[in-house]
């Protein structure tokens, strides 16, 4: 039989059926491929019992078939994965580059613009001007058109050396999204798929979403795969409960107008929740402060607590800006600097410390809910399967690849061919004081990234003679954009 199962079969017995529900792309891949007489036996005592097991076992899969799409798939230069705003800027950015074909796929609709959509009401940190340039920049935005259409409630009407509202940039990102995917020019583009493997064959990687279920079959791969707030976890809600703190969701913090038109409410529902009530915000940076804000505008008595004592800002220097992916900017900056000391208290706490001791400590201190606002984490992955790297041993015959946690200059995860970048593998940047920070941001500096992540990948690729052009043209660029 054809080995077709790239299941990293130990791994997949450590699981207990609870562990399964944290491994969507496990559980779906094994479901899908483990379909040999190797794997056809749950090991004894682990997953005989799970409903995905059963079926498993019940539901075979006609490899015949699934070697088929395989041979049939779309071939593309390169597939960027979601649809958030790094990959608009990335399918953006080599749209303008041209040459190549050009694959686009979403797990959420178009629409949701990654996980920005719902926060339109949300202050913006950067500043209308550089917005604006960085979207005139790329000709597949469509940006003066559409901007148009938007007249005065468009990001180009807005004063150009403030900030604005998320909403005018996550309008001009939705319009870029729509004409690059009604412009004819990709060779694929569907939302409502998640890549949950890519898989390594002799001419780039298959795609696959499914069970042998192949999206496309790509020699570069962009993951612009993006992520989702930290949660606090288990055991911290747990010692919260059992003194009586509740958890407040962060998007109802950060953008309450729009929760409760999701909900359809009448009644402001965060005002509900905070009005007269001690609110601690885990963390300090952009969505901790905002979410004092908003917290402290509804009639909670708020207090910050974050592992520095102090709000950081970012500060405008000569041509960069001090602490800008992680700095306090706009309007919430501008809030953050009146209210801390006088209407708000801000504490140094390591949220990260036994979850007995923070929530003793919050409770200690009167807090009777919580809103955790300590950073982001990266989206899963898809797993990266390479067969027919070790054929002594059957159950070795697979690699599954690890990702860094972040990308890079150059934007490198695997191999030369498969790249990351945006929230889920930022960008580290050198300032030029020589501290170091991840760069998460869209349009401007997700641009810059991607570009060099492109002209990188273009050069590893090129011949020489081809090679010493793209260095020039590289130079030529690096140039004007000085
Ligand atoms: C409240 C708030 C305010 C912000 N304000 C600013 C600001 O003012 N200025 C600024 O520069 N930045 C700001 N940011 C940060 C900026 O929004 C983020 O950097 C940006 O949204 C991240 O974009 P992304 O495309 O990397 O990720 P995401 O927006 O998370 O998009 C990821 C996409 O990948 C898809 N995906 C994930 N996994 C898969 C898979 N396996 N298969 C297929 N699709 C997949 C998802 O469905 C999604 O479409 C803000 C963020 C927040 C939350």
């Amino acid at each position: 039989m054809l080995c077709y199962c790239y299941c990293a079969c130990n791994a997949l017995s450590r699981l207990s059926d609870q562990d399964w529900s944290g491994h969507r792309s496990r559980e779906v891949h094994h479901l899908c491929t483990c379909i040999n007489e190797q794997c056809a036996q749950p090991r004894a005592g682990t997953m005989a019992s799970s409903p995905w097991w059963k079926k498993l076992v019940e539901t075979p899969v006609d490899l015949a078939q699934a070697f088929q799409r395989s041979a049939d798939a779309t071939k593309l230069d390169w597939l960027v994965v979601g649809g958030g705003p790094c990959g608009t800027c990335a399918v953006g950015a080599l749209l303008q580059r041209g040459g190549a074909s050009v694959g686009w796929v979403s797990k959420t609709p178009w629409e949701a613009m990654g996980w920005l959509g719902d926060f339109g009401e949300v202050p913006a940190n950067t500043r209308n001007d550089r917005l604006v340039a960085a979207f005139e920049s790329v000709d597949a935005f469509d940006f003066a058109a559409a901007q148009k259409r938007r007249g005065a409630a468009g990001l180009a009407a807005a004063p150009p050396a403030a900030t604005a509202p998320l909403r005018l940039s996550l309008d001009a990102l939705l319009d870029a999204s729509a004409a690059m995917r009604a412009g004819g020019r990709l060779g694929l583009a569907r939302d409502g798929v998640l890549v949950h493997s890519l898989v390594r064959r002799d001419d780039g990687w298959d795609a696959e979403c499914g069970v042998g279920d192949v999206v496309c079959r790509a020699t570069r791969v962009l993951l612009a795969t993006g992520g989702a707030p930290r949660e606090a976890s288990p055991e911290l809600r747990a010692a919260l409960e059992a003194r009586g703190v509740f958890v407040i969701d962060l998007p109802l913090a950060l953008a309450p107008d729009e929760a409760t038109k999701r909900a359809e409410a009448t009644i402001d529902a965060l005002a509900c929740a905070v009005r007269g009530v001690r609110v601690a915000v885990i963390g300090g940076a952009h969505s901790g402060m905002l979410a004092a804000k908003n917290c402290a505008a509804r009639g909670a008595d708020v207090c910050v607590y974050d592992l520095a004592g102090e709000p950081r800002y970012a500060e405008e220097r000569d041509g960069w800006i001090k602490r800008d992916g992680t700095g306090l900017k706009g309007a919430v900056a501008a809030w953050t600097r009146t209210a801390v000391g006088t209407s708000i208290g801000y504490e140094t706490l390591d949220a990260a410390a036994d979850p007995e001791s923070v929530a003793a400590r919050l409770a200690a201190d009167g807090a009777e809910a919580i809103v955790y606002a300590a950073g982001f984490a990266p989206a899963a992955p898809p797993d990266v399967f390479v067969p027919g790297t070790n054929t002594r041993d059957y159950a070795e015959d697979v690699v599954q690849v690890d990702f860094p946690e972040t990308a890079g200059r150059r934007g490198a995860l695997y191999g030369g061919s498969i790249f990351g970048a945006g929230l889920a593998y930022p960008e580290v940047w050198t300032d030029p004081d020589g501290d170091a920070e991840p760069r998460v941001g869209f349009v401007g500096h997700y641009l810059a990234h991607l570009g060099r992540i492109f002209d990188a990948a273009d050069e590893a690729e090129a011949p020489p003679a081809k090679k010493k052009k793209k260095r020039e043209k590289k130079r030529a660029r690096a140039a004007s954009d000085a």
